[in-house]
């Protein structure tokens, strides 16, 4: 387990938003904005990486994990750890849902984000689908005997990627531009290398496909930039003449 010297402090204090992702550099793509978002209304965030990228053909682990720590100040979260599973290789196990649980009873989050539950790599799928059962583990009072029980009330799907019709928008036109500085922490990734440039997007190329799709996910909202999410529950309404969004 790695967490960044924002935790340092010792105990663990409770996050109220946590997004659980495969990669460092996943939520900066998919739900940074929404973070950002939150933690400027006053809430504590963090960000919980299951692998430390040690696949990825560039860079290191160290390096990547450097990078996340430089990439949570920008999205200013209150903690973010990484339990340095083997990259390309999640396997939902009952030891890999019992560590979860165990630090999603520390963080007790309020609200949780994860992957959407269908994708390209099987990091991201098996990721959803680990930290779901976690999610529910640790709401279980007879897990363990130290840590009291907690279940995150809410589960929220990252669905950026995922080419489906979201159960709602974040208006992020006012984060979109730190969301895109948190990424580009990720200098190992996201540097200019000019010898790999064939293999590799450059910023620009990558600053772009992200702003096409916050700019299509926004304009469904009638906003600049938007994050989408899908909800498995049907949401509930109280006034009915403030939607936000127009038929026309
Ligand atoms: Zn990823």
């Amino acid at each position: 387990m790695w967490s960044s010297e924002l935790a340092s402090a010792g105990v663990i204090q409770p996050v109220e938003f946590l997004a659980i992702a495969a990669h460092p550099d996943d939520v900066e793509q998919t739900c940074g904005g929404a973070l950002l978002r939150m933690a400027a209304l006053g809430h504590r965030t963090g960000v919980l990486d299951l692998t430390a990228g040690d696949m990825g053909s560039r860079g290191t682990p160290e390096l990547r994990l450097r990078e996340a720590d430089a990439a949570a100040r920008a999205l200013r979260l209150a903690w973010r750890g990484n339990l340095r599973w083997p990259d390309a290789r999640l396997e939902n196990t009952i030891t890999a849902r019992m560590t979860l649980a165990a630090e999603i009873r520390n963080l007790r989050p309020r609200v949780v984000i994860l992957p959407y539950w269908e994708g390209r790599h099987p990091d991201h799928y098996r990721a959803s689908e680990i930290a779901y059962e976690s999610c529910f583990l640790s709401g279980l009072r007879r897990l363990d005997e130290e840590t009291p029980p907690h279940r995150p009330s809410q589960v929220l799907y990252a669905s950026l990627y995922a080419n489906v019709k979201p159960s709602f928008v974040v208006d992020i036109s006012a984060q979109f531009e730190r969301r895109m500085e948190a990424l580009f922490c990720y200098e190992s990734q996201y540097g200019d290398q000019p010898d790999a440039s064939s293999l590799f997007p450059g910023r620009g190329e990558i600053r772009e496909r992200l702003a096409a799709l916050a700019r299509f996910y926004g304009n469904l909202i009638g906003v600049r930039y938007g994050e989408p999410y899908v909800v498995k529950e049907t949401l509930r309404i109280d006034d009915i003449g403030a939607l936000g969004v127009r038929s026309f």
